[in-house]
């Protein structure tokens, strides 16, 4: 951890020791890591997903080494890749990639998967590595990736700042006789503009919509008397994502809204007081389900409370029923229940740090209910 004055970079050059030892304490011979989160977490890498085979071996005891086509050297030297002392093997187009890792690796009788390896990876590497019992990589890097930094926390933190940006335009797009996709391309070219690398979601989900909890956008018109969920991320140039939800209404709320929208309110500021160290994630699910279900609204808050967040828009640790696992200073989640009567509904979602001593709120827009202009 760095002094204010020489702060810790975001992806260190230790990652690697460290997932090495993290691969040694899971029982693994080696971590297989192709593009995605593991592979930029451990090395900063932002490595492109195609069918030719890049993958960074990071063997229990070994040094790591990075196997790539040959087309993509010059992006994985130019990458933090190239500044950590990392070998880097360039394949030739008729080359044999697997045959190359099994090689260099020598005999192995277990390999951790990144998480979200194509298929197509995994068999041929079983192909390759016949001797080897396949796992995923995660039971080795949970641990790691589930505590952020303080140059992660800052990651977040700049998102969060990023999305709020976006959410304090929307009043200006919700509309009478716009369409949900009229909004969701201006929302989409906001994100980009106020810092994310890209937009990853952008749900405006209107009237019956706002009860779907996953719906897109649509061509349903925006009418007065609409409540309008907008639920939006990205993810920053960092490799950080951001994810939050706030719920708008077009003139006058339909008339049991306010109500409910009230007992969400009270529900998400609830499960957010009582985020701490030691706290299980089941019990922060109930926090924020007790208010709702002693309203009357149980049977329409239809999913978990929340997910972790970082390289990954949704990842560990989950925050639902039967998951017992203690918050730890460091792990970045949502806060999100909703309450969806059929109609309508509303959601109402942040991104938070469990700190020392609580919650740190990563999105910080008003959570009062905004009324636009019919
Ligand atoms: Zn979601
Ligand atoms: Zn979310
Ligand atoms: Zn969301």
């Amino acid at each position: 951890m760095g002094t204010e004055q020489d702060p810790a970079p975001l992806y260190p050059a230790d990652r690697l020791g460290k997932a090495a030892a993290a691969t040694r304490d899971a029982g693994f011979s080696a971590l297989l890591l192709t593009p995605g989160s593991d592979l930029r977490y451990v090395t900063g890498y932002d490595a492109h997903q195609q069918e030719r085979l890049t993958c960074l071996v990071v063997p229990a005891e070994q040094p790591p080494f990075l196997v790539v086509p040959r087309l993509e050297l010059p992006a994985a030297l130019a990458s933090p890749a190239g500044d950590i002392g990392l070998d880097i093997t360039a394949w030739e187009e008729t080359d044999d990639p697997y045959a190359l890792v099994a090689r260099r690796l020598g005999p192995v009788t277990s390999v951790g998967l990144a998480d979200r390896m194509w298929a197509l990876m995994t068999l041929r590497l079983r192909a390759a590595l016949p001797a080897a019992r396949q796992g995923l990589a995660s039971e080795a890097l949970r641990g790691l990736r589930i505590r952020k930094t303080p140059a992660e926390v800052a990651a977040l933190r700049e998102a969060g700042e990023a999305i709020d940006r976006v959410h304090a335009r929307l009043p200006g797009w919700l509309r009478p006789g716009r369409t949900e996709l009229e909004v969701a391309a201006d929302i989409a070219d906001a994100i980009v503009a106020e810092g994310h690398a890209r937009a990853d979601f952008t749900i405006v989900a209107s009237g019956p919509n706002a009860a779907s909890p996953h719906h897109g956008a649509s061509g349903r018109v925006l009418t007065a008397g609409d409540a309008v969920v907008v639920d939006i991320g990205g993810t920053m140039p960092s490799g950080y994502c951001s994810d939050c939800t706030r719920t708008y209404v077009i003139g006058a709320p339909p008339p049991d809204f306010a109500a409910y929208y009230q007992v969400l309110k009270d529900a998400q500021e609830a499960a957010c007081a009582a985020v701490r160290p030691g706290i299980s994630a089941e019990a922060v699910d109930a926090a924020a389900r007790e208010p709702i279900t002693e309203a009357g609204y149980g049977d329409h808050f239809i999913h978990r409370t929340g997910h972790g967040i970082g390289l990954e828009c949704h990842e560990d640790p989950y925050i639902v029923a039967g998951n017992a696992e203690p918050l730890q200073q460091g792990m970045a989640f949502s806060i999100e229940p909703g309450i969806y009567p059929g109609a309508h509904g509303a959601r109402i979602e942040d991104i938070v740090i469990c700190g020392e001593h609580g919650c740190d709120r990563l999105n910080n827009g008003t959570r009062e209910l905004v009324v636009v202009g019919a």
